[in-house]
């Protein structure tokens, strides 16, 4: 086979694996998107876990104030007792303090309700927050791995850009240009002809044609789709051993 031909269909395996790693170098992120998703909700389930606690231990705050004011309220109702001069004025006074005694009874019963909803938040942030450090290890460590492949892939295209360069080097300029110009129209510039067909364009192609493809003594292109022609035949297994 021509050398030059030989170099071309190299060039072309050459083109199309940095083709491909370039692709597989685009999707390695795509890898880490799920994890960071995980991290975000998981950081938002925080965040409003923590504002629910805010929100609780405020209301508790407001309900010990209103607590303490009840009690003032009661021991002034009564020092005030032994003051009234008429039994209607007694009888009004211990009214006012048994209804405050009963609204101090509820009071309390909210507050106990209250730091029983703010130990099961505590509780709660105190999971959340391992589970948000979890994923940040996690993602730590598939970023590393992500980068130490995307090292790898970016070393082996260059190597593969190196033996490109080489071939390059040995290929005339005519033939560079035929190459880049066939690749950039029709995506491949070199490929097989089998069964006396095109295997770019899959058209017949004439007889002395593939005749010369055959010899692969100078550089032919398909007269249909201009793409450079080497002849590959599938072995029939009838046809082995
Ligand atoms: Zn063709």
């Amino acid at each position: 086979m021509l050398e030059e031909l030989r170099l071309l269909i190299r060039l072309q395996t050459l083109d199309e694996l940095i083709k491909a790693k370039e692709k597989d170098k685009k999707l390695i992120p795509e890898n880490l998107k799920e994890i960071e998703k995980n991290l975000q909700a998981s950081q938002n389930k925080l965040k409003s876990e923590k504002e629910r606690l805010k929100q609780l231990e405020l209301k508790r705050r407001e309900k010990e104030k209103y607590l303490e004011e009840l009690a003032e309220k009661i021991t002034e109702r009564k020092a005030k007792l032994f003051k009234v001069k008429t039994n209607e004025e007694y009888a009004a006074l211990l009214r006012e303090i048994e209804k405050m005694k009963e609204e101090t009874s509820k009071t309390e019963d909210e507050v106990i309700i209250l730091l029983d909803e703010t130990e099961e938040a505590q509780k709660s942030i105190k999971e959340i927050e391992k589970q948000v450090k979890e994923i940040e290890e996690l993602l730590k460590k598939k970023e590393k791995e992500c980068e130490e492949l995307l090292n790898k892939i970016s070393q082996e295209i260059e190597e593969l850009k190196k033996e490109r360069d080489n071939i390059l080097e040995k290929l005339s300029d005519d033939v560079k240009r035929l190459y880049e110009k066939i690749k950039n129209t029709r995506g491949n510039a070199v490929v097989r002809a089998t069964n006396q067909t095109c295997m770019g364009c899959f058209m017949e192609i004439p007889p002395q044609t593939f005749l010369e493809v055959k010899k692969a003594d100078k550089i032919i292109q398909c007269p249909f789709c201009g793409r450079i022609l080497f002849f590959w035949e599938e072995k029939k297994e009838d046809e082995e051993g």
